[in-house]
């Protein structure tokens, strides 16, 4: 019996197993794609305390680097069933038929980006359509590309880009950017950058390939802009339902903890961007990792 599974290998996630590892507890973390979770596709951070200027990529493999040094154990394979108690212990199962048994749980499952709901969205994704600038950013090198979003994502990867793009258009359904005014400032900064705001993205057009989008205005007014892609951040939402019969998730679906990264269940804790907070960034993240695998860690010893 492990003393703290761990779900999820983001930044919350591995920070956990660090503290926990430190602490002298046995752990296992659970991760269903790559380690390092959403940060991996941020083309260069700007706020973490005292790494200015790291890529997402590179953060992100120091840090699995370094869980991994302290002996954490790694399965790759996503949770779908949690069963027990504190008292009793607790059982985690995979898709592929891994069983653990563990005296504490974290739930560090982060979000996802959310997705437009527009008839053809899946079908044109890989084909004009992507979730991630730093990823498919270079496909679209010298042509037209269209950012659907006004937070700090979307402003990112509309500066990324435009580093690679002829030009590079950013929608947003409000007149204001969401963005930190540093961003906004910066993306405002390139001339090969177009703002259509007080829009949304309402259809997708094309064959084989993307080569329009349907843009309609707040005041319901429609027009076509051609591109060749589109990169859509229009936010995250989580992906908790698994966990909603071991503990209290809120109306939005993230699960309900504070600041001591509790839950409503004894022994299992949230840490990350998968729990009820204000404010979802790396920092936060890290730590709420430390607060959580120190609590856990704790509770496995019976303290
Ligand atoms: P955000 O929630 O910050 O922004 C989402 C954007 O999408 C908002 O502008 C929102 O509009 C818009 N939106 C939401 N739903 C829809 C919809 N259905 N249709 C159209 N537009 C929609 O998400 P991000 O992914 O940008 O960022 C997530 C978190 O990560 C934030 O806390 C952010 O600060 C953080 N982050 C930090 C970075 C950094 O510090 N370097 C880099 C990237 C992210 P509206 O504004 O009207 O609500």
């Amino acid at each position: 019996m492990t003393d703290v599974a761990i779900i999820g290998a983001g930044t919350a996630g591995l920070t956990a197993a660090i503290y926990a590892r430190r602490a002298g507890a046995s752990v296992t973390i659970f991760e269903g794609e790559a380690p390092g979770g959403q940060i991996i596709n941020t083309p260069e951070i700007d706020n973490f305390p005292g790494m200015p200027g790291v890529s997402g990529y590179e953060y992100a493999n120091k840090l699995y680097e370094q869980a991994q040094s302290f002996g954490t154990e790694f399965v790759f394979d996503k949770v779908k069933k949690v069963e027990g108690s504190l008292e009793e212990g607790f059982v985690l199962t995979t898709e592929y038929g891994t069983v653990c048994e563990a005296k504490t749980i974290i739930i560090a499952s982060g979000v996802k980006r959310r997705e437009m709901g527009l008839a053809g969205e899946q079908e044109f994704t890989g084909r004009g359509i992507s979730y991630c600038a730093t990823c498919d950013g270079a496909f679209f090198k010298g042509k037209t590309a269209a950012v659907f979003g006004g937070g700090n994502t979307a402003v990112e990867d509309a500066i990324y880009l435009a580093g690679i793009c002829k030009k590079v258009y950013i929608i947003h359904r409000r007149n204001q950017f969401r963005a930190d005014q540093a961003l906004v400032d910066e993306l405002l900064a390139h001339d090969n950058v177009e703002t259509k705001l007080s829009y949304t993205v309402s259809a997708i057009h094309g064959d084989d390939k993307l080569t329009s989008v349907t843009l309609t205005s707040v005041e319901g007014r429609d027009e076509e802009l051609v591109t060749d892609a589109l990169f859509v951040a229009i936010g995250l939402i989580p992906e908790n339902g698994v966990f909603k019969d071991i503990v209290e998730l809120d109306d939005a679906g993230y699960v309900a903890a504070d600041e001591t990264c509790e839950t409503s269940t004894p022994g299992v804790f949230a840490a990350g961007d998968c729990r009820t907070k204000d404010v979802r960034q790396l920092v936060t993240a890290a730590a709420d990792g430390a607060v959580a695998a120190v609590a856990a860690s704790r509770l496995s010893r019976g303290g």
